[in-house]
């Protein structure tokens, strides 16, 4: 099912990212995962796409067939365009058909020294236009509430993110955020650039130290001081930290949810004890 009729039927969707483990065997592990997150009933579940390398792009597919088939839950593949052709995303594409795979978060992918980038697609919107004219997926697009890192300014990324939507982006998933303000911000900014497709916050709970440096400096998220505060307090106490990082999580979702978002995404780092955790602290609310 298309994610766009899941949610015309619904008020706001529930959906996780995951990604598809790195090793053969650590394929069999997802399991645990799936079989958790599948008990909070998801709208949907997203399968990232790593860059360039076909081994990791069959395992999205895999991984998004075992969603589909043994969870009964519908999937929506990444798939990321700078590093492949036309005839590359028609081959990603005709397995995704065949696979009755109907949903893709179709992206550039980040630029990377190390992989040669081709012609065929520039920007995310440049697949989007060749996939809505060729197929007939259900096509999702990523949006930056605190502007995409390579963008000049806000203003432009706005007007490129109209671009992508105009060429058949139907839903927006968002980068992550730590400060909702900038995300209300960001709608409204949306609403005024004539984007009038749902945006979907991604949420991302913050489990350690290591992991929410490493947050910051690939994503540009930009931290609110009381969170800094939570944060600086517990750095050298891991499971103090990750508390917090749960209970953090669990008030921006709820804060998202007064202030009646469209959806929430969490970003569960293929850990089912945080999915499992945050969809416990808001259960009776969502
Ligand atoms: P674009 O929409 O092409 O935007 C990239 C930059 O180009 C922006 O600065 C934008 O303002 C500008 N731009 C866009 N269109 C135009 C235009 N027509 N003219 C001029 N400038 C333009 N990466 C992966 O490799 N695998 C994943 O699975 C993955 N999943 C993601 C999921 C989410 C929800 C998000 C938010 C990101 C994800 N990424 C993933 C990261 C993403 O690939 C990077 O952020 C990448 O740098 C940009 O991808 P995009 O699709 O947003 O690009």
């Amino acid at each position: 099912m298309k994610i766009t009729d899941i949610h015309k039927n619904k008020k706001r969707t529930l959906s996780f990212e995951i990604f598809p483990p790195k090793k053969d065997k650590e394929l069999d592990n997802i399991d645990e995962t799936l079989t958790i997150l599948s008990r909070l009933s998801p709208d949907f579940i997203s399968v990232t796409f790593g860059a360039g390398g076909s081994v990791n792009c069959n395992r999205t597919i895999e991984l998004a067939k075992k969603i589909k088939d043994e969870y009964h839950i519908e999937p929506v593949v990444h798939l990321t365009s700078l590093h492949y052709d036309k005839k590359e995303i028609d081959s990603f594409a005709d397995t995704l058909k065949a696979e009755g795979i109907e949903n893709i978060l179709a992206l550039r992918g980040d630029k990377r020294p190390d992989i040669p980038e081709k012609d065929d697609f520039h920007h995310a919107s440049d697949m989007i236009t060749y996939l809505k004219a060729n197929y007939d997926f259900c096509i999702l697009g990523a949006c930056y509430p605190e502007c995409h890192p390579e963008s000049e300014n806000c203003v432009e990324d706005i007007k490129n993110l109209k671009k992508k939507v105009d060429a058949g982006a139907e839903y927006l998933l968002s980068q992550l955020f730590f400060d909702n303000e900038n995300f209300y911000r960001f709608k409204e900014k949306c609403i005024l650039a004539g984007i009038d497709v749902p945006v979907i916050p991604g949420i991302m709970p913050v489990i350690n130290a290591a992991q929410i440096k490493r947050m910051l400096t690939m994503c540009n998220a930009k931290l609110p001081e009381h969170f800094r505060k939570i944060i600086a307090k517990y750095e050298n106490n891991q499971t103090a930290l990750f508390d917090a990082g749960m209970s953090y999580a669990i008030s921006q979702i709820i804060d998202l949810l007064v202030n009646d978002t469209e959806g929430i995404h969490l970003y569960t780092m293929n850990n089912p004890v945080v999915a499992g955790r945050i969809c416990e602290g808001i259960k009776n609310i969502i």
